[in-house]
C-alpha cells in the first residue's frame, strides 16, 4: 500500500531523495532531515498507514521486522552504549509526517525526560 501524496512514500520509492543507512524490501532507515541528536534515523516500513490505529496484520509483521532489524541497524551507527525510540502518534505527539516511522536516536546521554 502506498499513498502517492506521502512524503516518506516518496522516499521509499526513491523519488525524494534521503540518506539511507538500511533497506530491504519491507523497510528503510534513513537519516533525518532535522536531526534531534547525533544519530538520528527514521525506520520506516514500506506500506502505508498513518497510525498503529489503522495498522493491519500484515503491516504488524512489518513493524515486527522493523523492531527485529533495529538493534542491527543501531548497531551498524555505532550505538553500542544505547538508543531510544520514538513512535509519535497523532497531533498531541507532534506527529507531523502520517506514515508510520520509528525515530532512532542516539550518539549521546539523551537525559532523563520524555521517558
Ligand atoms: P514526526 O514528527 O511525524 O514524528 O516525525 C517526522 C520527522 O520527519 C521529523 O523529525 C522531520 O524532521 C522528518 N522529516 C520531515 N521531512 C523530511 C524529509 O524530507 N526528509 C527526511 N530525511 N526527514 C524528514
Ligand atoms: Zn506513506
Amino acid at each position: 500500500m502506498t499513498d502517492p501524496n506521502c512524503l516518506f512514500c516518496k522516499i521509499c520509492a526513491g523519488e525524494i531523495p534521503s540518506q539511507k543507512v538500511y533497506e530491504d524490501e519491507h523497510m528503510l532507515a534513513f537519516r533525518d532531515i532535522n536531526p534531534q541528536a547525533p544519530v538520528h534515523v527514521l525506520v520506516v516500513p514500506k506500506s502505508h498507514f498513518a497510525t498503529l490505529a489503522e495498522m493491519n496484520e500484515e503491516q504488524a509483521e512489518l513493524v515486527k521486522e522493523c523492531l527485529v532489524r533495529i538493534p542491527h541497524i543501531a548497531a551498524s551507527l555505532g550505538l553500542a552504549s544505547g538508543y531510544r525510540l520514538i513512535v509519535n502518534q497523532g497531533k498531541d505527539a507532534g506527529q507531523t509526517v502520517f506514515h508510520l516511522h520509528i525515530h532512532l536516536l542516539g550518539g549521546k546521554p539523551l537525559g532523563e525526560t520524555i521517558v
